[in-house]
């Protein structure tokens, strides 16, 4: 399906120097398929100089919240190549996950995970699937800020920005430019959340227009992801943001076959990084049954990456011809299989094909793969001729007083109204409740009242405000500023309006 020359997209290639790459082993599964990996690029030849890491479970026993110390960082800045086997996070409170640390420190903001079927050796009902998902990496829910706000509600902040939408996106659009591919599906909820997904889906409208050469279209993620399960072959490549494009890329890699075939990398500015989509499989650890495909194919797209794509080949048409002989791990298992193996005999499998090309399916060449393009530069974000008016407040109280009766608490709070803002509403869980309300509504302790003015304020007028509910003993528990952007309301009017 590709056929454009990607060698644009790749690092300066110098054949003879080995390339700097960090490796970490990761936990569970992640030591023994990152041996089965390096022992396959070395006996294809890769020119690898290997700086080994130490990133995990050890290193949070250590005490280091991130899993991630200082020598870590320093090699991957240094090396700008990570080969990453899958590590643990640990349960609890306190832990940070390393992947997530790691994509946005390293600003590694797209992620590419090419997914196709391999029928008929792989079982699958789908033998057409062959798609690329491209995931924004660094932002939505993903920030990881979340806070307990009163007794019974605990919340968690969607982050989404211009300027991470419109990298992701226009990495997505050239990804399909560069390998001849003909569509790019955006998927995201924008019926719902109309400011965080919209903004994703009209950056992809606003960019597409620049690729008239390839079909755009935006679904809605629910049907979307129901049709990647069913009907898998309607798609090419899909962008989507952090949350959404997580769950998808695992039910396009099972509905192709198995979790453990698939790879990814993570595109950075500076950095690249390079691991297997699934876990650290702690239910295979030490059996000698996991499958090393998956991180296998990350250092294929690992090695188009630095330039050593021949070598990333012949590579992959060994292993395209070790899955045609029937030789597959028990989690591929299927009629095609001649021979189960474990980790180890289906790496030595590998090693032992290297030269050979597959029968049926197409030759890997250069050129010929899902490599990675390239990461685009930032573009400036600069914005500053939008003209920005605060025009009034929402205040969130907890409140639990009056049969939580909400006509009660406008009443509280219109006695201490302060000119020029008046209350305008008040919602719960996003309904609004007064005015107007219906009894049927359930009520949680989490009120937002929406302070309004009938012109643009001063933050004078929201601090004698809030001074005035303190007197009161209301318990605010945050505020959240309104804004007008030329003139459009930079905030959600909430159900019921
Ligand atoms: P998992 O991907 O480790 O396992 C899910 C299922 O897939 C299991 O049944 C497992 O046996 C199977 N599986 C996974 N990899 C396989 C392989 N190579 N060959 C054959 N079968 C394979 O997901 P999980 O169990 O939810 O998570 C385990 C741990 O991995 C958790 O601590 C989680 O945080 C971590 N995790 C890490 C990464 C990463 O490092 N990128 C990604 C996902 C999960």
């Amino acid at each position: 399906m590709q056929t454009s020359d990607p060698s644009t997209s790749l690092l300066p290639i110098c054949p003879d120097v080995p390339t700097p790459v960090s490796v970490a082993f990761g936990d569970g599964i992640g030591p023994s398929i990152m041996a089965a990996t390096l022992r396959i690029l070395h006996a294809a030849g890769a020119r690898l100089d290997i700086e080994r890491v130490d990133l995990g479970e050890r290193i949070y026993r250590q005490g280091v919240t991130s899993g991630i110390d200082r020598f870590a960082w320093d090699s991957l800045r240094r090396t700008g190549v990570l080969l990453k086997a899958p590590v643990i996070t640990p349960q609890g409170g306190g832990y940070r996950s390393l992947n997530e640390t790691l994509r946005k420190t390293l600003g590694l903001y797209a992620n590419v995970r090419p997914c196709r079927a391999y029928a008929p050796y792989v079982p699958t009902l789908h033998p057409k699937l062959d798609l690329v998902i491209i995931r924004e990496n660094e932002e939505d829910l993903y920030a990881g800020i979340e806070h307990r706000q009163t007794r019974e509600v605990v919340q968690c902040l969607k982050l989404v920005t211009r300027a991470g939408c419109e990298r992701v996106v226009r990495y997505a659009f050239e990804y399909a430019r560069q390998h001849g591919r003909r569509k790019v599906t955006a998927l995201s909820k924008d019926n719902i959340m109309k400011m965080t997904d919209g903004l994703f889906h009209r950056v992809f409208d606003e960019i597409g227009t620049q690729y008239p050469e390839l079909e755009c279209e935006h679904q809605i993620i629910d049907i979307g992801m129901a049709r990647v399960a069913v009907h898998p072959e309607r798609y090419d490549v899909i962008v989507t943001l952090n949350l959404y494009g997580d769950i998808l890329s695992d039910v396009a890699a099972e509905v192709a076959g198995s979790v453990g075939l698939a790879g990814s990398a993570n595109i950075g500015e500076r950095v690249a990084m390079f691991e297997a989509i699934h876990g650290s499989a702690p239910d295979l650890a030490g059996r000698d049954l996991a499958n090393p495909s998956g991180l296998l194919q990350a250092a294929v797209l690992m090695l188009h990456h630095i330039g050593q794509g021949e070598v990333g080949c012949r590579i992959q048409n060994a292993w395209l011809r070790t899955l045609e002989d029937g030789i597959h791990t028990t989690d591929i298992r299927g009629e095609q299989t001649r021979t189960v193996v474990g980790t180890n005999a289906f790496t030595e499998a590998v090693v032992a094909r290297l030269g050979q090309t597959p029968q049926q399916w197409e030759t890997a060449v250069s050129g010929a793969v899902n490599v990675p393009v390239k990461a685009l530069p930032v573009q400036d974000d600069s914005r500053l001729a939008i003209l920005k008016l605060l025009v009034g407040t929402d205040i969130f109280f907890e409140w639990s007083e009056d049969g939580r009766n909400p006509d009660r608490l406008a009443e509280h709070l219109r006695d201490i109204e302060v000119p020029p803002l008046s209350l305008h509403m008040i919602s719960n869980r996003g309904v609004i409740v007064w005015p107007h309300g219906l009894p049927e509504t359930h009520k949680s302790d989490h009120w937002r009242c929406r302070f309004l003015g009938p012109r643009p304020i001063e933050h004078e007028n929201i601090l004698e405000l809030l001074r005035r509910i303190n007197l009161t003993g209301l318990d605010f528990i945050k505020t959240e500023h309104l804004y007008t952007f030329d003139g459009e309301p930079g905030y959600s009017l909430g159900q019921g309006q």
